[in-house]
């Protein structure tokens, strides 16, 4: 047996192996007889309780990558390791029991719930699919999620339609909490809302991590926000990582001339008020 005396101190701290770590990630599309690399040896680690953020225009393959993570699609090639556990091996139950502790919010809420789904039902599904609570139990966490994000439990009788957008990104952040997720991959959650509720999301989600001890992968193609949110950041372009590094260097001392080109194109970084 080796000896612990001659490990360090703080070794447990300092290598506390990452969440979430995808090495090699490649994705090819293969459309009519083209091959396109959507997303090119892209590797990434988050700690947990970190947030890791990815920026990149629209097309650099920020989505390919959540999907990826989140085994939504198959890669060409690379690996995914969840909690140390190779996801990229996995299918079936294993699969599925795996899912439940990574979740994933799409940019439109507007498209992710079934219109013809009262809210209450929205919020149930994934409890009815995934786990044996029914009954008062669920109509209890159903109130709990909804006290979680924020809006009133007589909520749970509306539809769809009759909520604003940022009452809908809400209740699917509500879903994608439901069954107490370690790891949230957040598509551009913000993307498709008015500015002036793009800032209420972004605080919520902040405060949501803390009180839910959540790690986030957040995608954004607006750097403020993801300076705002992240503690580090990954740049991304044409499907490959062109920088990466702790979010306040990147931005204040941009290595990438893409970086500094994209950084520039803001006008004057508006921070984001909150
Ligand atoms: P982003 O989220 O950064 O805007 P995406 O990951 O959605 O970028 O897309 C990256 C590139 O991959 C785009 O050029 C897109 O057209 C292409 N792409 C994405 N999904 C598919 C697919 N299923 N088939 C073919 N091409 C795709
Ligand atoms: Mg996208």
């Amino acid at each position: 047996m080796s000896s612990p005396a001659i490990m360090p101190l703080h070794k447990a701290e300092t290598h506390e192996a990452p969440l979430l770590s995808a090495t090699g990630l490649t994705k090819i599309f293969t459309t009519g007889g083209k091959e396109f690399r959507a997303v090119d040896d892209v590797s990434l680690d988050i700690r947990s309780g970190k947030v890791l953020g990815i920026v990149g225009e629209s097309g650099s393959g920020k989505s390919t990558v959540a999907r990826l993570v989140m085994r939504l699609i198959e890669p060409t090639s690379g690996t995914v390791l969840f909690d140390g556990e190779e996801l990229t091996s996995k299918s079936g139950e294993a699969l599925r029991l795996m899912r439940r502790h990574m979740q994933i919010v799409f940019q439109n809420p507007h498209s992710a719930l079934n219109p013809r789904d009262t809210i209450r039902d929205a919020i149930a599904e994934p409890f009815l699919v995934q786990t044996k609570i029914r009954g008062l139990e669920l109509e209890r966490r159903v109130d709990a999620l909804l006290d979680i994000v924020s809006l009133p439990k007589s909520f749970r009788y509306r539809y769809p339609h009759e909520l604003s957008g940022g009452q809908k990104q809400r209740i699917c952040i509500a879903r994608a909490v439901a069954l107490e997720p370690r790891l949230l991959v957040l598509d551009e959650p913000t993307s498709a809302l008015d500015v002036s509720v793009q800032a209420q999301i972004i605080t919520f989600l902040q405060e949501l991590r803390q009180r839910l001890n959540l790690t986030y992968l957040f995608i954004s193609h607006n750097l403020a926000v993801v300076r705002h949110l992240c503690d580090e950041v990954i740049v991304m372009n044409r499907g490959k990582v062109l920088e990466r590094g702790i979010t306040e260097t990147v931005f204040k001392v941009p290595e990438n001339a893409y970086t500094r080109q994209l950084i520039e194109s803001v006008p004057r970084l508006p921070r984001l008020e909150i």
